[in-house]
């Protein structure tokens, strides 16, 4: 693997500073080709747990930290990852499959949350309330939860990071990050940075490791870890909660998503096609936010299909680090099969297959861009989240109507309305169960707003103020005078 920076690469796990082997070796391959990419220290429950000490023991120093004292740290780091944007993200790409200019676009999007947090942590203000007793004052103050534990996923491996270590860092909270096991290697080139910055031993840690449920055990139930923030599937994210019971923590999920993508009859079909490809077909359709089931007002259903479809076939597959490819493989085999089983089943159902439908000769983990109409809302394609290159089409006739259906799953992560009109849009935004709606936009996750979802969708926000209110406690301190 050619890095400009060969200090990025980092096999082993990062813990109280150190760079440790673990009890055995794991395998980091290219999803593309298959090729092993390199072996890494693969963790145990007993690393997670000298992790958490190491946070534990580094907490009282870097919490004392004033405010722009850790954001110094933290700008350097920040400076640090702009410098080694183009390695990050070839390493990214090697490792997770996306075309290198998403991975480009996810470094940048990763790093924005550490410059931004930075900043916001020294706005880190308390109240004084108006008292109700003469004899008293009543104020509050906000300080960092504690040891933060977190578990990530491999579809976003250094944003979804980022998003976590970021906040909590900055508001003196220190961290233990368990990445997805096919992932590593961006988690820990950001560690590599993060301790050349200057972050304090103990402060991050990272440890990798195949048995994720023996460490998410240890990040979940220790008495030490303060809060838990994990990304990730919502049956992962269910157990998880379950097991952050014992010891009543703190806790953030980010989970799964089953988003709808509504085209009204009085939308600029050309701009809601290009939302829709860019919300459906990045990272080969493996993010949380994706669009899941498409409806279009069945006056315009014609015309959005056959121009989604020719945008559809416009895509190149390939590496993600040869140029010209702007679609990747999924993650692994598992993934594409399980599409494939999904497309299948909707066949056999009734759904029309226009476009895609079957595996690419690129390599084992490629599935092809595909185009599904006359799905029906009970079909699993439009009940599950899908995970990958299926665009899945169905008509709808009214808006109440539609609005019932959007809203009739379990999930409230991401949605989006196209419309030209502005009463309806308003309308239409206001009515869907979801955390976040996009409006006329395929793309809109940013550092200075909250993402998070509601329902089986997950607990918290990430990102703008309200990301930051995650990892502080609010005091009342009330004085008799
Ligand atoms: P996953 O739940 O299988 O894995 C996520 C992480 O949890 C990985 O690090 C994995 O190793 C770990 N894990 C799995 N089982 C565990 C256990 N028993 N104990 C402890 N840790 C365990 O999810 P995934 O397949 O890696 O990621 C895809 C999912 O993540 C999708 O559902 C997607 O929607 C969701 N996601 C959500 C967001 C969001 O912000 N809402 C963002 C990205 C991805």
């Amino acid at each position: 693997m050619k890095l400009n920076n060969s200090q990025l690469l980092k096999t082993q796990n990062y813990i109280n500073g150190l760079w440790c082997e673990g009890t055995g070796k794991l395998a980091v391959t290219d999803p593309a080709t298959g090729e092993l990419l390199a072996e890494i220290a693969d963790g145990s429950a007993a690393d997670a747990e000298r992790a958490v000490g190491a946070a534990h023991d580094a907490f009282p120093e870097w919490s004392r930290r004033t405010a722009a004292e850790r954001a110094a740290v933290l700008k350097r780091w920040y400076q640090l990852i702009a410098e080694n944007r183009e390695d990050l993200a070839r390493l990214l790409t090697l490792e997770q499959g996306k075309p290198l200019a998403e991975a480009m676009g996810e470094i940048d999007y990763g790093a924005s949350y550490i410059e931004w947090y930075a900043e916001e942590c020294r706005r880190a203000y308390g109240q004084t309330i108006p008292t109700h007793n003469p004899a008293m004052r009543l104020h509050t103050i906000r300080q960092p939860v504690g040891v933060v534990s977190c578990i990530t996923p491999w579809n976003f491996p250094n944003a979804m990071i980022t998003r976590k270590a970021a906040p909590a860092l900055a508001a003196g909270c220190t961290v233990v990050i368990k990445p997805a096991s096919e992932t590593p290697l961006s988690a820990l080139a950001l560690c590599a940075l993060a301790e050349q910055a200057g972050l304090p031993a103990g402060t991050l840690n990272v440890v990798v490791g195949t048995d994720s449920a023996a460490i998410g055990k240890v990040l979940t139930q220790d008495p030490r870890v303060a809060k838990f923030t994990f990304t990730g599937s919502t049956p992962v994210g269910k157990l998880l909660m379950a097991q952050c019971a014992s010891t009543i923590k703190k806790m953030s999920m980010e989970l799964g998503g089953n988003a709808p993508f509504i085209v009204f009859d009085d939308a600029d079909i050309d701009m809601a096609v290009s939302a829709c490809m860019a919300t459906k077909m990045r990272n080969a359709g493996q993010t949380c936010v994706s669009t899941n089931r498409i409806y279009v007002h069945e006056s315009v259903h014609d015309v959005f299909v056959d121009k989604l479809r020719a945008q559809m076939e416009r895509l190149q597959p390939g590496h993600g680090l040869d140029a010209g490819t702007t679609f990747g493989p999924l993650i692994f085999r598992r993934a594409v099969d399980r599409v494939h089983g999904l497309v299948e089943e909707a066949v056999a159902n009734g759904a029309r297959l226009l476009l895609g439908g079957d595996f690419l000769p690129n390599g084992e983990n490629y599935y092809a861009p595909t185009l599904l109409t006359e799905v029906h809302d009970e079909m699993r394609i439009a009940r599950e989240e899908i995970f990958g290159p299926l665009a899945v089409v169905q008509k709808f006739r009214d808006e109440d109507d539609v609005i019932q259906r959007a809203n009739d799953t379990p999930f409230g992560l991401a949605a989006y309305v196209m419309s030209e009109n502005i009463h309806r849009a308003n309308r239409v935004v206001e009515a869907l169960e979801y955390g976040m709606v996009a409006c006329n936009a395929g793309v809109f996750s940013t550092t200075v707003a909250p993402f998070g979802g509601c329902k089986e969708s997950g607990i918290g926000r990430e990102g703008g103020v309200e990301g930051m209110a995650e990892f502080y406690e609010t005091k009342y301190c009330c004085y008799g005078v």
